[in-house]
């Protein structure tokens, strides 16, 4: 079967359709079972189907499905609470997807200095390797020359500084700067880890300046990192977070939060978004956060994470003996990646990867990534890296 012309081509898309998905697997149209280490690009936090979630859902689609924001959504000050409770955070704006919430973080920022009588801070600093999004101002916001290529003229006022490179950063921190927006683990980048102190540093000179630290967790937030949020980890308080991805554990949602007096400068009228925060976004949103928050989830998720580290450090110690082709173990949490050496391609590895019923995502810097379902259990994990290991001997023979 080939893909329907009637898809615009925007993907080079894998000829495989999944027809049902259960826990962390998927089942092919033709049968075939695959173990989700992708999961749908770091979106289903809590694998396929999950019982929690399909109950909210089916409890919710029988109820209200979408009203507005012209009214007041009971379960968006439910999720809303939880957000805020559980973070820096006193303000929430909800969208759908992960460039709303990057662009709309911009939005906040640049709008805060205004309401400030600051008009000319209005500089968004990113770093090289960023991604956040593919809308035509975060197109400018990515450190991704050929995504703009044909688009026009490029949205101002966006400047980059060399990822983990303070130096590089003091040289174009000024007044004009409205805001630092910063991946803590860049994911599309190549499950690029801040170095240690890197995001702290970000966050004084942000401070002392007068401008505003964005952390993106559109991929490393929402527990992926081992704590709710990323910057947890870090001793520091964003003034906005972007969220989105695992959020809605694979219904489509996205959030901005921000520090009370920077969310306070967006006033009614100053943004919107019709589905933002619809009741069906909202009851699989609140699902994912129970989820999360409930039971000691988080914590137990770290000594899997932990668990998982030794067998990446087991799976590259191995690879060396002969002719390694792992070059580097990269990332952090469950946002993990290895890069490969330059004579084996990452997408290789991937479609190897598949062949043997392991499904995993590429990434910048010839980087394949691995985003395990949070709940992903240990004897997942070692099925994984068995297949894992597979490849790796199989690639050294060719
Ligand atoms: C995926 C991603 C985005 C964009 O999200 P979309 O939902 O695809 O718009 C933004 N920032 C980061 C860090 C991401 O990983």
């Amino acid at each position: 079967m080939t893909i329907s012309p009637s898809i615009m081509t925007t993907y080079g898309r894998i000829d495989i359709a999944f027809t049902h998905g259960e826990g962390s697997f998927l089942v092919a149209e033709d049968g075939k079972k695959y173990l989700d280490y992708a999961s749908g690009i770091a979106v289903n936090a809590f694998g396929h189907c999950h019982p929690k979630l399909v109950e909210a859902l089916q409890d919710q689609a029988s109820k209200l499905w979408h009203t507005s924001n012209l009214y007041r959504i009971l379960e968006q000050e439910t999720v809303a609470e939880k957000l805020v409770a559980n973070s820096c955070a006193d303000r929430v704006f909800f969208c759908n997807s992960g460039a709303e919430a990057t662009e709309g973080a911009v939005k906040v920022a640049r709008r805060y200095a205004w309401a400030n009588g600051e008009k000319e801070r209005t500089e968004i600093i990113c770093a090289t390797g960023a991604f956040h999004g593919r809308t035509l101002a975060m197109l400018a916001a990515n450190d991704r020359p050929l995504f703009r290529e044909g688009f026009g003229p490029s949205a101002q006022g966006f400047t980059h500084v060399e990822w983990g490179d303070i130096e590089s950063l003091k040289q174009v921190i000024g007044k004009h700067v409205a805001a630092i927006l910063v991946e803590p683990v860049q994911g599309e980048g190549g499950a690029r880890k801040a170095p240690e102190g890197y995001l702290k540093l970000l966050n004084d000179i942000a401070k002392e300046n007068g401008s505003l630290l964005i952390s993106d967790e559109v991929q490393i937030g929402m527990g992926r990192s081992g704590t709710l949020f990323a910057y947890q980890k870090e001793d520091i308080e964003p003034d906005i977070i972007a969220l989105a991805k695992g959020l809605g554990g694979g219904f489509p949602v996205g959030a901005v939060m921000a520090k009370a007096e920077v969310g306070d400068a967006m006033v009614p009228g100053t943004h919107g978004s019709t589905f933002g925060g619809n009741p069906l976004a909202m009851r699989s949103a609140n699902a994912v956060l129970e989820l999360l928050l409930e039971n000691d989830f988080l914590s137990n998720l770290r000594k899997m994470i932990v668990y998982f580290d030794k067998k990446m450090d087991e799976l590259i110690k191995n690879d060396m003996r002969i002719n390694p082709i792992i070059f580097a173990k990269k990332g952090s949490g469950m946002l993990r990646g290895l890069q490969l050496i330059e004579d084996v391609n990452a997408g290789d590895f991937g479609n190897i990867a598949r062949e043997k019923g392991l499904l995993l995502v590429g990434a910048a810097e010839n980087t394949i990534r691995l985003l395990p379902p949070l709940n992903t259990s240990k004897e997942e994990v070692d099925n994984a890296f068995d297949i894992l290991n597979d490849i790796v001997l199989e690639l050294k023979k060719t």
